[in-house]
């Protein structure tokens, strides 16, 4: 059986001070989860993130990275960095990246086999906007984005890649797909990767939901079969928001 992951994306939230203070609160309701618990946090606060958790079975993921080791690549941080201090998990490939930051689906894949050559564990997202949804293209969209994100990892990488299917028109909106919908597309995402690495290797990989996940939806969302646990935005800000959706089986 998968376990649940749940992981929060804080993107460009909080200061140290703030982070110190969310971990001091959320810490005594989610120590004994049996969910693998991750919060990705902005690169200034890894480190007071990082101290805030030790003890704790919380990890601790970055928002992005390079894909270079080192080099003359002002403004940005390498996959080893991250790894020197004790970050574990990374997201790559988040939309507001390639909408904002022009990221190509080959810089992606770039990012996530780094990110396996030191030990990270890449959370790749992945969906279809609005207008490809209503236009009846997200399988193809997926399918397209699972042969160019993942374009030549072996075996052992994608079992220990972390899938966050996030369709554009459901993060940061309030509108969260029902679950119906998400567990059905997870199985299409579930399916793709079994027709590339063979369906062994396909059912170990985790599969979340992201878009829109509050207290009043995660638990419906992560009951179902598909469902592997989520990525959480705006609701990972709130200490007690977030708990709520860490400890929906409870
Ligand atoms: C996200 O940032 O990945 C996300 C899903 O955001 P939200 O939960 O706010 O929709």
């Amino acid at each position: 059986m998968r376990e649940k992951i749940i992981a929060g994306n804080w993107k460009m939230n909080k200061l140290p001070n703030e982070t110190i203070a969310f971990f001091e609160e959320i810490i005594p309701f989610i120590s004994n989860s049996k969910n693998e618990i991750v919060i990705c946090v902005p690169y200034t606060d890894l480190f007071y993130a990082l101290l805030s958790v030790q003890g704790t079975k919380i990890k601790i993921g970055a928002q992005n990275m390079h894909w270079e080791e080192k080099g003359a690549y002002t403004g940005e941080i390498s996959p080893q960095m991250l790894k020197a201090i004790g970050v574990e998990y990374v997201i790559i490939g988040h939309s507001e990246r390639r909408k904002h930051f022009s990221e190509t689906d080959e810089n992606v894949n770039k990012k996530i086999k780094a990110a396996h050559n030191v030990g990270l564990i890449p959370i790749l997202c992945i969906g279809e906007t609005l207008e490809d949804n209503e236009a009846g293209k997200t399988k193809e969209i997926l399918i397209n984005q699972i042969k160019l994100d993942l374009k030549d990892l072996t075996n052992d990488q994608i079992e220990s890649t972390i899938i966050a299917y996030e369709p554009i028109w459901a993060i940061g909106t309030g509108k969260t797909a029902t679950k119906e919908y998400a567990n059905k597309t997870i199985k299409w995402i579930r399916e793709e990767l079994a027709n590339i690495y063979g369906k062994e290797s396909a059912d170990k990989v985790i599969i979340q939901y992201g878009g829109s996940i509050k207290p009043e939806n995660s638990k419906e969302l992560f009951e179902m079969p598909d469902i592997d646990g989520g990525l959480v935005g705006g609701a990972s800000l709130k200490a007690e928001e977030f708990a709520k959706i860490v400890n929906y089986d409870k």
